[in-house]
């Protein structure tokens, strides 16, 4: 199957983010709403997209108490957004009291469930964070798959991960378990400070459910046609 392309709206300013939307227009169903975005103008951006019926990562990634972080998803649930996420590293009472609540709330208000999915291991930590926080792993890809399955026990939908990663994740949870994964550059694209970067054709190969990306599209001249040759790229 072909991965969706989400792409992530990270702009100082909501001017810059509406331009992107409505360039790229019917060429992309699926937008990421991250922290700078959504504590600088969320709810304008958020409000922009539903005009436009376009879907909605809502990429907070919480990380509190259980308590905390279950109020604070079932208040996501007011901007109609599809996917929310949450740190695996914040707990099993907590996620599990999330998907709880999520699960209870839409059943009852007959409400569509978002995906709610964990955020692994951030890209930008190595072992080197095992060391410095005496985690008890050698390996990143270890750790990641052990985050995932602790998601996947607790009733999440699937994880960010990077690419790289997605076949084992896949191996391990089956292939209905999603995996969202950032850090991805068409093969004409310059990396950025994206370290271990994947081509879109790749990312398909190795399974990714959504491909997140920002910069290779939003600071592109012609962002409609870096859309384009991204899709031929997954023919
Ligand atoms: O511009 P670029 O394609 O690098 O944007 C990738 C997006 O994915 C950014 O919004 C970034 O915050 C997010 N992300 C990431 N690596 C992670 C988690 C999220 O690049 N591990």
């Amino acid at each position: 199957m072909k991965p969706g392309i989400i792409v992530a709206l990270d702009f100082k300013d909501f001017d810059s983010a509406r331009n992107i939307v409505e360039k790229l227009d019917n060429n992309i169903d699926y937008y990421k709403v991250g922290l700078e975005a959504f504590v600088s103008f969320g709810k304008e951006l958020i409000d922009l997209l539903k005009s436009k019926n376009k879907k909605i990562f809502l990429d907070l990634k919480f990380h509190d108490i259980p308590n905390t972080v279950s109020a604070a998803a079932l208040a996501s649930l007011k901007y109609g957004v599809d996917i929310i996420n949450l740190h695996i590293q914040g707990g099993i009472e907590m996620m599990k009291t999330t998907v709880n609540a999520i699960n209870e709330k839409c059943e009852k208000e007959n409400i569509k469930k978002p995906l709610i999915i964990g955020v692994t291991l951030l890209t930008s930590l190595d072992t080197d964070y095992f060391n410095e926080y005496n985690i008890n792993f050698d390996d990143t890809l270890e750790y990641v798959l052990h985050l995932a399955e602790l998601a996947a026990n607790c009733g999440l939908d699937g994880v960010v991960s990077s690419a790289k990663e997605t076949k084992a994740v896949k191996d391990k949870l089956g292939k209905d378990f999603i995996t969202i994964t950032p850090g991805i550059r068409p093969a004409f694209a310059v990396a950025n400070d994206q370290k271990r970067v994947v081509t879109p054709k790749d990312a398909k190969k190795l399974g990714t459910d959504f491909m997140v990306i920002g910069r290779p599209i939003t600071q592109s001249e012609n962002p409609v046609d870096v859309v384009k040759l991204i899709k031929e790229e997954l023919i």
